[in-house]
């Protein structure tokens, strides 16, 4: 079988095609198009859909729904929170954060720290401080401190008497508060917004889109290694709590939402992932080029994802905010009636 050759909206080669998931696989995006050649579709997803899919909140949240995506497995919950970390109330204590695997919690056990203190009688000592539950282990850390230090071992009597000692010396603390040093990278995330918003362009707007002079600036900002490359093109891309333009689908926080508008002379998309990151890109500033004697409701639609099911919505935008407005007129009318029947 022949493969057929198609001309990839990225590099306008002609080349055959792959499936490139507009809103990355691993974040549950199940809307394709054939159109990007392999290169594209690999280079661009490692250095651009990368870049949201692990975003820290963004991989968090596939942790929470259990989205796998290409790697078959999810990440693990909790991921970025496990290791060494510091108990805020005491900064010089270490402590352990793992999952407790009959809780499904996180646990937190303090790490076994040794130091040298000065006796109430002056003399020297050494202060030893393990979790309450490695009580067990005291024994064994005080040989091995003894020995270290060249002193001779304790007597099981006297090393019973030491644990009765630490049993009766125990500081418990409730809830404790830890610090964990996180780096969140926020690198080509600008670049993995706007290359949704350029692909949904190019399903919606149709062929002709490649030449707008918008989707070639768009294109090649999106392309380009520069970090830097789309700081240049309007729009804004950043917190989705931000983001007025979603504000009726603040209950759907779990899913992908697009839609395009009119604004300006120009046609804008507004593109959310989960409620965590949101766009606006003004994908042409002519939107007449596509309005005019055309079919509205094909350019202008709206698309929801729900990533765990797989349910899309994909309906002029027109139908959308009628279904909003009918919601809002129910809602009011339930309140009315709540009230009346007082
Ligand atoms: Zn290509």
């Amino acid at each position: 079988m022949a493969i057929l050759s198609m001309r990839c909206i990225f590099c306008l080669e002609e080349r055959p095609g792959s499936e490139e998931h507009i809103f990355p696989l691993a974040i549950g995006g199940c809307i394709t198009t054939n159109r990007v050649c392999e290169a594209c579709n690999s280079l661009l997803g490692s250095r651009v859909d990368a870049a949201l899919s692990d975003f820290f909140p963004v991989r968090t949240r596939r942790a929470e729904l259990g989205l796998a995506g290409n790697s078959g497995t999810p990440p693990p919950k909790y991921e970025m929170l496990l290791g060494v970390a510091k108990l805020a109330e005491y900064p010089g204590r270490r402590v352990q954060t793992m999952i407790n695997k009959d809780t499904g919690k996180l646990d937190i056990r303090a790490l076994h720290h040794a130091s040298d203190v000065v006796m109430p009688d002056g003399s020297k000592g050494r202060q030893i401080i393990i979790d309450e539950r490695d009580i067990g282990e005291l024994p064994k850390i005080i040989q091995r401190e003894r020995k270290r230090h060249g002193v001779p071992p304790l007597s099981d009597e006297q090393l019973a008497a030491e644990v009765l000692k630490a049993s009766q010396n125990i500081v418990r603390i409730d809830n404790p508060a830890v610090h964990i040093e996180l780096s969140v990278s926020f690198a080509y995330l600008r670049h993995a917004m706007m290359k949704i918003a350029y692909e949904l362009a190019f399903l919606w707007l149709g062929e002709s889109y490649l030449d707008d002079p918008s989707a070639v600036e768009l294109r090649a900002a999106i392309c380009a290694p520069d970090v830097a490359s789309t700081d240049e093109i309007p729009g804004y891309v950043g917190d989705a709590g931000g983001c007025d333009a979603f504000k009726h689908w603040t209950e759907d926080k779990n899913h992908h939402i697009a839609f395009a508008m009119v604004g300006n002379g120009g046609i804008g998309l507004a593109i959310r992932v989960f409620d965590i990151y949101a766009a606006i890109v003004w994908i042409t500033k002519d939107a007449a080029r596509y309005l005019t004697g055309g079919d509205l409701n094909s350019v202008l639609r709206f698309l929801s994802i729900e990533p765990v099911s797989g349910k899309i919505r994909n309906v002029p935008f027109n139908e959308e905010l009628a279904r909003i407005a009918i919601a809002i007129v129910e809602a009011q009318r339930a309140t009315y009636s709540e009230t009346t029947s007082e």
